[in-house]
């Protein structure tokens, strides 16, 4: 039953909350008069992060050699479309190149820290020119400790691809194992901390959970240590990556576009479109060319095959790690 003389009235309801729900109007009002339709900096923004994107990519390599040390373990196709210069076709999303934004600015934060506590040389160049192979790169950062060479690699990355390395307990209270760095960053490092400029003792990664501002650090000796999918060390790896780059510069020297290849998959039948959430081989879902891929056959095939009007596919976002 209700107890009327117990309840508020609806005057003395108003009464007391009169100033709250005039501010509230007033808000809503002035909400209502803005234009919220006018993108004054939405669009001008987009082509800042996208042109900041486009120059990292188009940043001449170390040396000016055809390939970089980044381009280690990547798809030899995807690797030629990069290195001859050929037109992105899936467009890049802002949600994408923000965290890459955000990812350059950690990376610097932790190279700056590294300079101070360690004494590290950052953005160490090296180049593989003078043994005739055609790579070059920056390694992150050098320093010498405990009498021995580290070549520095950083790594920033989303919450899921960083538990898979690092381990620990996801969202649903999971426990995840540790899997441990990924071995394309092992062979980027490997290929600068072997490279006559630094010829490194150790490797150092470093990734960062760009979500919450977790490290995982792994230290990785250049020798007698088995890391690769066969028990191989690093030096093995770096040697064997360093053929295949080799090989994939002289494709493109030779005016083929090579293989649709990728490392730890193989030979790729037909290349998921770009975009598609679980698609495999993922490196397709996140590649700039998939349309223009997906058009040429798998095997090599002449430069001049790739002059073709292709259709975008949908807005690949950055890779996922
Ligand atoms: S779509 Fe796949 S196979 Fe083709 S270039 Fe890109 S990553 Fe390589």
């Amino acid at each position: 039953m209700a107890l009327p003389h117990l309840l508020p009235s609806r005057h003395r309801l108003l009464r007391h909350h009169a100033p709250a729900i005039l501010l509230a109007l007033r808000l809503l009002a002035a909400a209502g008069s803005m234009n919220q339709a006018e993108p004054l900096l939405a669009a001008a923004l987009a082509d800042d992060l996208a042109n900041n994107r486009s120059n990292q990519g188009e940043r001449p390599t170390a040396d000016h050699t055809l390939l970089r040390g980044s381009d280690a373990y990547r798809c030899a196709r995807q690797i030629a479309f990069g290195a001859m210069k050929v037109p992105r076709v899936v467009p890049y999303t802002t949600d994408g190149l923000m965290a890459f934004d955000a990812g350059q600015h950690h990376h610097t934060r932790l190279q700056g820290l590294l300079a101070s506590k360690f004494g590290a040389e950052l953005e160490v160049p090296v180049s593989y020119k003078e043994q005739g192979i055609d790579v070059s790169g920056h390694a992150d950062a050098v320093y010498r400790w405990s009498g021995k060479q580290r070549v520095v690699e950083i790594k920033s990355m989303k919450a899921f691809p960083f538990l898979k390395s690092a381990g620990g307990t996801d969202n649903f209270g999971r426990e995840v194992k540790p899997e441990g760095p990924k071995i394309e960053h092992m062979l980027q490092c490997g290929i600068y901390g072997y490279s006559p400029q630094i010829q490194a003792d150790e490797l150092y990664l470093v990734y960062l959970n760009k979500e919450d501002g977790r490290l995982a650090e792994w230290i990785i000796p250049m020798q007698g240590e088995p890391v690769g999918p066969d028990g191989e060390d690093v030096i093995t790896l770096v040697k064997a990556e360093l053929d295949r780059l080799s090989a994939i510069a002289a494709d493109i020297g030779n005016g083929l576009i090579p293989w649709r290849n990728i490392p730890g998959y193989g030979v790729v039948k037909d290349p998921p479109p770009a975009g598609v959430k679980g698609g495999q081989p993922w490196n397709c879902v996140y590649c700039a060319w998939q349309p223009l891929c997906a058009n040429l056959p798998a095997s090599k095939v002449p430069v001049a095959q790739i002059n073709q009007p292709v259709t975008a596919g949908a807005p690949a976002d950055e890779e996922p790690f």
